[in-house]
């Protein structure tokens, strides 16, 4: 089989690579952050604006998230509605990153992801994917950029996207989010040793996913998988 992990910060393009690696090398992608959104939209349905330990239980009980494929799109139902579209709001965002750092969501998401990585020849994306979910993928790839850079991109999108919002705002949020994840104590987002790191600041995105892809060849075929 072949396991492709990619972590890295907010906004540095992890969905973008994926997706393009995932079409070259025939593999199934996770956005295994759009899990994290899920339960940040059942917080924003439920109106609790601060995760907790305490409520956090609550908000899963009531909520059955999962992940569908429909023609190869992944999708995330709410006890069975389709909220995909609300993913990428700026609260919804927030929520994400703060439920993220729970233990009881992290043991949420290790459940739902569970089998995907023996189903299929795969890329999964997130922030504990090299560290913790597949420390034996055949190539751990850490993607980085600087935030003024990141918050451009990610500015770009919304306003494409129509979704209402300052720069000051996204590079505020983007900054919040980097702290939380590479300070929290439960699966922080850590660079392992044997990462492929990219720093794509002043590369663009088809760039980034030509970089990878070589070095993902290269390493597929020294194990034989190509
Ligand atoms: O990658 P994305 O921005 O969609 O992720 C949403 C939030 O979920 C992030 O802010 C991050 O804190 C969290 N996350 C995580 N572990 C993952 C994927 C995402 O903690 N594997």
């Amino acid at each position: 089989m072949i396991k492709i992990a990619v972590d890295g910060l907010t906004g540095s393009g992890k969905g973008t690579l994926s997706d393009g690696i995932a079409e070259r090398f025939n593999l199934r992608h996770l956005d295994t952050g759009a899990i994290f959104r899920g339960m940040g939209v059942s917080y924003l349905k439920s109106g609790i604006t601060e995760p907790t330990e305490e409520n956090v239980k609550e908000i899963l009980e009531k909520t059955n998230i999962s992940v569908v494929f429909e023609n190869d799109k992944q999708q995330i139902y709410l006890n069975g509605e389709n909220v995909t579209s609300s993913l990428r709001e700026e609260a919804v965002s927030k929520l994400a990153s703060k439920v993220s750092a729970l233990g009881l969501a992290r043991e949420k998401y290790l459940e739902i992801i569970r089998d995907f990585t023996n189903k299929y020849d795969c890329i999964i994306d997130g922030r504990d994917i090299t560290s913790i979910v597949m420390p034996d993928a055949d190539v751990k790839i850490y993607l980085t950029a600087n935030e003024t850079t990141r918050a451009e991109r990610r500015y770009k999108e919304n306003v494409e996207k129509n979704i209402a919002c300052t720069f000051e705002e996204v590079l505020a949020n983007i900054q919040e989010r980097d702290y939380r994840d590479t300070h929290r104590d439960i699966a922080p987002l850590i660079i392992v040793p044997d990462a492929f790191v990219v720093d794509n600041t002043n590369i663009n995105l088809n760039e980034t996913i030509e970089l990878c892809s070589n070095h993902i060849e290269k390493v597929l075929k020294e194990n034989g998988k190509l």
